[in-house]
């Protein structure tokens, strides 16, 4: 009998598709510590909601869920034809969703040093293992309310683990800690 394993906390395989299911790929070790999840309430992430006329994307305060995680470990497996990208200014992220259906899927840097991907809730698919989002992700680390702080900074207890600690940087910054 195996015992003191905590289910929850193992990386997961998770499933990824656009709300009409053309654009579908997977996010591989998906966990609390393989990651960083976020709401982001900038007006960039609104304005990208409202531009896709996706308002049920955004929570009851405007904010985006989004798990950022190493771009390596996503990959798209079908409908990459129906992909588009957009930049909101000058030096804003890529983001991406699928034009089939408006389906925000996450933001990129606009830099390669910076090889990561914040995944929208969206395009996650939470319903296959009866996993929760929290337990797969855990809860949310940080909200983001300010747009112009550019590096990740995070309190050593509540920094990633994994493979995720070679990651310093990114488009993002943690303005309010939960
Ligand atoms: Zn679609
Ligand atoms: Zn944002």
């Amino acid at each position: 009998m195996i015992t003191g394993i905590d289910m929850a906390r193992l990386p997961l395989d998770l499933p990824l598709r656009c709300r009409c299911g053309r654009v579908r790929g997977v996010a591989s070790d998906v966990s609390p510590s393989s990651g960083l999840r976020f709401v982001c309430y900038c007006k960039d992430c609104q304005a990208f909601a409202r531009f896709l006329e996706r308002p049920d994307v955004l929570d009851s305060a405007g904010g985006t869920d989004i798990f950022q995680m190493p771009l390596g470990r996503v990959k798209l497996t079908a409908g990459t034809d129906a992909v588009r990208c957009l930049r909101l200014s000058d030096k804003g992220v890529l983001r991406w969703y699928s034009d089939c259906c408006q389906t925000p899927i996450g933001n990129t840097a606009a830099s390669p040093h910076f090889p990561v991907i914040a995944v929208v809730h969206s395009f996650m698919v939470h319903e296959a293992d009866g996993r929760s989002r929290e337990e797969v992700l855990g809860p949310p680390l940080c909200r983001i309310t300010v747009q112009s702080i550019r590096l990740v900074t995070m309190r050593p207890s509540q920094a990633p683990s994994g493979g995720y600690s070679g990651v310093k940087a990114s488009a993002y910054g943690c303005a309010t800690w939960m």
